[in-house]
């Protein structure tokens, strides 16, 4: 007789971030319940992200403990702009990555040396790179368009602005959620066009610094993320050769991921270390004399955020269970599967009064909004809850609050807060 195998159901990976107390989700040492009690005294019923300092903390730290002591790690604000968290994260790390100039303001608010701070982006206005050249940042240059209109303004300004050149590679870093190099791309500088670009920029005598190639976000496979450092050392060593002047800062990219969905683990940082302990020696001649930067967004940030909101009803539709909450995805477009997902999947959530219970069910957690789309959870199975109940998504402090429509149907924007 044949045997049925019954395939194992993806788990999602424990998030053991925040601890439990009296069955209560604790955040900064608080019971959520206590949070959300004080968001609701000074602005009524509203959804709310949470950002937990201690657990940035913890990120960086793991990364300087397992990452090379030469490897300097940069904050990429586009995962989490609020000011509040750019400042805590300016502080534990050794600059800011910024990709607009509203950004840049937001990094210059920090009181960081501007030196420390690089600017990329494709599409920066004048009005962008006049600011970039006055406040003395690294400009990531993507066009050849872009290194003239810098000459004009630096002449007009008479400054020396520091430029790198943003890289587009012609490998990809593969497995990665969101590609960003190799093939045609809107990012960079292909390859093969840098080395008649660093001819102009030492003829126009801007004050090069050096390279910066960024291969693509959110990967998980350690391999595939030592492959592309591979590559990307090998790259930065040969246009190094063909730049009439020395290398002074190389910026490798981040990518490294963190799990959201069920079957992803925990990517581990010890083989990525070792591998560019490897990388520093054997590329020292570029190296010694440069800064080696890796610039993270969620990999810092994500693990340290909950978005939390409040169950409103809960009804039943033809044998199926919808617990409608106040919040959705006009202020959690990620976790509603519709950035950047091809096939929708749940994030972790929790009950988070209501850690756990001898009665659970299976239910689909939605938003007030009038749209199929706004879905929080897919039949998950969770403690059974009741109106005032808190839902909580783990891995949203980074592409929750600013990477969301929440203009759509004219809910009250959530409320961010920092503990
Ligand atoms: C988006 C982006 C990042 C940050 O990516 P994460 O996945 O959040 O680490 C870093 N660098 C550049 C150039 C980016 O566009």
């Amino acid at each position: 007789m044949n045997q049925i195998v019954t395939p194992a159901t993806p788990q999602h990976a424990p998030m053991t971030q925040f601890p439990v107390a009296g069955n209560i989700l604790q955040v900064g040492g608080q019971p959520l319940t206590d949070i959300a009690r004080q968001v609701r005294q000074h602005h009524g019923q509203r959804p709310f992200y949470v950002y937990d300092r201690e657990v940035m903390n913890r990120q960086v730290q793991a990364l300087r403990e397992q990452l090379p002591a030469g490897i300097h790690l940069h904050y990429a604000m586009k995962a989490n702009p609020m000011p509040e968290v750019v400042s805590h994260l300016a502080a534990q790390t050794d600059g800011l990555d910024v990709a607009s100039h509203g950004e840049l303001a937001i990094a210059l608010g920090t009181g960081i040396d501007p030196a420390s701070i690089s600017f990329a982006g494709p599409g920066k206005s004048s009005a962008d790179l006049r600011a970039a050249i006055e406040a003395g940042v690294i400009i990531n240059m993507e066009s050849s368009g872009e290194l003239q209109r810098i000459t004009e303004l630096a002449l007009q300004m008479g400054i020396r602005p520091k430029v790198a050149v943003r890289v587009n590679p012609d490998f990809e870093l593969k497995t990665s959620g969101m590609k960003m190099s190799g093939g045609p791309k809107p990012f960079g500088v292909d390859a093969e066009q840098v080395p008649a670009m660093l001819q102009d920029i030492h003829q126009r005598e801007l004050d090069f610094m050096g390279f910066h190639i960024f291969c693509g976000s959110q990967n998980l496979k350690s391999d595939a993320i030592i492959d592309a450092q591979n590559k990307t050392f090998a790259l930065a060593r040969q246009l190094a050769d063909a730049a009439p002047m020395p290398l002074r800062w190389l910026n490798i990219g981040g990518g490294l991921g963190i799990p959201y969905f069920p079957g992803e683990q925990r990517l581990a940082l010890g083989a990525i270390g070792e591998n560019l302990q490897s990388l520093l020696e054997h590329y020292s001649d570029i190296t010694c004399d440069s800064e080696v930067v890796m610039e993270l967004g969620r990999y810092l940030v994500a693990e340290a955020g909950l978005y939390v909101c409040e169950v409103i009803d809960v009804k039943s539709s033809r044998g199926e269970t919808f617990v409608v909450t106040n919040g959705g995805l006009h202020h959690h477009l990620a976790a509603s599967g519709n950035f950047g997902q091809v096939i929708r999947k749940n994030y972790p959530v929790c009950v988070a009064n209501r850690m756990t219970s001898d009665s659970m069910e299976t239910v689909s957690v939605v938003g007030p909004l009038c749209t199929p789309l706004d879905i929080l959870a897919s039949k998950m199975t969770l403690p059974k809850v009741q109106p005032g109940d808190l839902i909580a998504l783990y891995q949203s402090g980074a592409y929750g609050f600013s990477a969301s429509p929440q203009n759509f149907l004219g809910h009250p924007e959530a409320i961010e807060l920092v503990v």
